[in-house]
């Protein structure tokens, strides 16, 4: 039962946007991760509390659901649900990823969206928050059929996206293969050559680094928050789930950094290599994932010291660090107290929500560092970002630039973390990574959402 005024008012808000959407469980965890932090900052700042702030981010300012017919290899006929949710356009044009998953519905893509305002508003550039996707899956599928699916799915999204209204980029089950596509059928509908997707081949627009920014950027914040506490990464062994994009390049980065990587998994299961994953190890998964679009426990036949674990989380391992960089709701309670048990320290978020509420409370009463996939993966969407003015000015960087763009833009959003998370006695050093994204992100949406007037 709620006891406090901030309590009682947090439940009532929740109560409220759960009538209005009772079903859509993943949307309502993300609000009420955020409404727990910012509606007791509403109202110890009273210049917030009459603009309805909060009332109005959870409402998206654009849902658009349309049909993808395509046609199979066997000339039959296949329809998919398409989305696009264009949640929140306050600091710029919409920007978010795109998710082919047969999970995808509007609830999933809501809470994405959800997050991704924050965590556009966080990186400090000019990007408004959106999301969309499909509940096609590209596992299984041949290359024709993939371009045919993007082919249809475009034709209807590129009515309502644009350089200066709306940028996709990739997320799950959408890579370079994807984006190509996608990018194709817009230019050839639209007679256009702009930037309105990210994540683009190198040669036709694409900015170095960007295939590398999410998992990469995750590294450099977790860097961060070891330095926060006089730490480093240095022969930290690391616990990483998932094994697709964002997963390798956090390996990546954390090999180079000292640390010892240990895991891998996807849906089918996880593998751990005690010895530690090596740099040739990884261009072997690389190969497997995205080349092959094989399974992960194809690892252990290359590798046979190393074992594979069917239907299982790779939480069980004894770790310094666990970065979660599959999915949403993937680190449970019972995941949460393995960690505990087994001494990791700190937990950053490559997925998106991949952290259940009861898991988040856990590494709180034990006060293990954990990081917002809204702070620790923005590193994605920013050097999108970057894309964006790279292609707005008709250059490209070089590598060595969008990487110091990329490392910079990770250090100020840790430096607001801390900023508006600090907590306990020793201030500056215990820091509430969660509280600290979810101000931060609202304080940059809510001055400008007050300075645009009721819209
Ligand atoms: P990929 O499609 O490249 O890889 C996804 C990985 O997660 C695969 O290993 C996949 O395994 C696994 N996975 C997906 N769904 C499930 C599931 N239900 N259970 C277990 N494993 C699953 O996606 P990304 O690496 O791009 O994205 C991973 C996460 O990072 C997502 O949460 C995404 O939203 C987030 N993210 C991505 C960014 C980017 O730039 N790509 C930016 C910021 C966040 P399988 O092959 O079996 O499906």
């Amino acid at each position: 039962m709620p006891t406090t005024n901030s309590e009682k008012k947090i439940n009532n808000f929740i109560e409220s946007v759960k009538a209005k959407q009772a079903h859509e469980d993943e949307f309502l965890q993300a609000v009420e991760e955020v409404a727990e932090f910012i509606i007791p900052f509403i109202e110890a700042n009273p210049k917030y509390k009459k603009a309805k702030l909060l009332e109005r981010m959870v409402e998206p300012e654009r849902a658009i659901l349309f049909r993808v017919s395509w046609l199979d290899d066997k000339n039959e006929i296949q329809t998919n649900k398409g989305f696009r949710v264009q949640f929140n356009s306050t600091l710029g044009a919409y920007k978010g990823g795109l998710r082919f998953h047969p999970s995808v519905n509007l609830s999933i893509l809501k809470f994405l969206g959800f997050e991704q305002v924050f965590k556009n508003a966080l990186t400090g550039l000019n990007l408004g928050g959106g999301k969309g996707g499909a509940d096609f899956d590209p596992k299984g599928k041949s290359d024709a059929e993939v371009m045919r699916f993007c082919q249809s799915f475009m034709t209807e999204l590129s009515k309502h996206i644009g350089a200066n209204t709306d940028i996709p980029a990739g997320d799950i089950g959408v890579g370079a293969r994807e984006i190509g596509y996608m990018f194709g059928q817009y230019k050839r509908l639209r007679n256009e050559f702009t930037g309105t997707l990210t994540g683009k081949g190198i040669e036709w627009g694409g900015s170095l680094l960007r295939t590398e920014a999410t998992g990469y950027g995750l590294l450099y914040f977790v860097k961060e928050m070891m330095e926060h506490k006089g730490d480093s990464l240095k022969n930290k062994v690391v616990v990483i789930s998932g094994s697709g994009n964002v997963a390798q390049y956090a390996c990546e980065k954390a090999i180079e950094m000292g640390a010892k990587v240990v895991s891998f998994s996807d849906s089918d299961g996880y593998i751990y290599d005690e010895k530690g994953i090596s740099i040739e190890k990884l261009e072997f998964v690389k190969e497997l994932k995205n080349e092959k679009r094989g399974r992960i426990k194809e690892y252990t036949k290359k590798y046979p010291s190393t074992k594979f674990y069917k239907g299982k989380r790779p939480w069980d391992i004894k770790c310094d660090v666990a970065l979660p960089c599959a999915t949403q709701n993937e680190l449970e309670e019972k995941g949460a107290k393995m960690l505990v048990k087994n001494g990791c320290k700190l937990i950053a978020e490559g997925a998106n929500m991949p952290t259940t509420s009861e898991a988040i409370d856990i590494f709180a009463k034990n006060n293990i560092l954990y990081a917002p996939g809204k702070a620790s993966n923005a590193g994605g969407v920013a050097t999108s970002g970057l894309e964006m003015t790279q292609n707005s000015l008709r250059l490209s960087w070089t590598k060595e630039k969008v990487d110091e763009e990329l490392k910079t833009i990770m250090k100020k959003i840790h430096t607001q973390c801390v900023e508006y998370g600090k907590e306990g006695k020793k201030k500056e050093k215990i820091v509430n990574y969660l509280k600290g994204a979810n101000i931060a992100g609202f304080v940059r949406v809510a001055d400008a959402m007050i300075a645009q007037g009721v819209v």
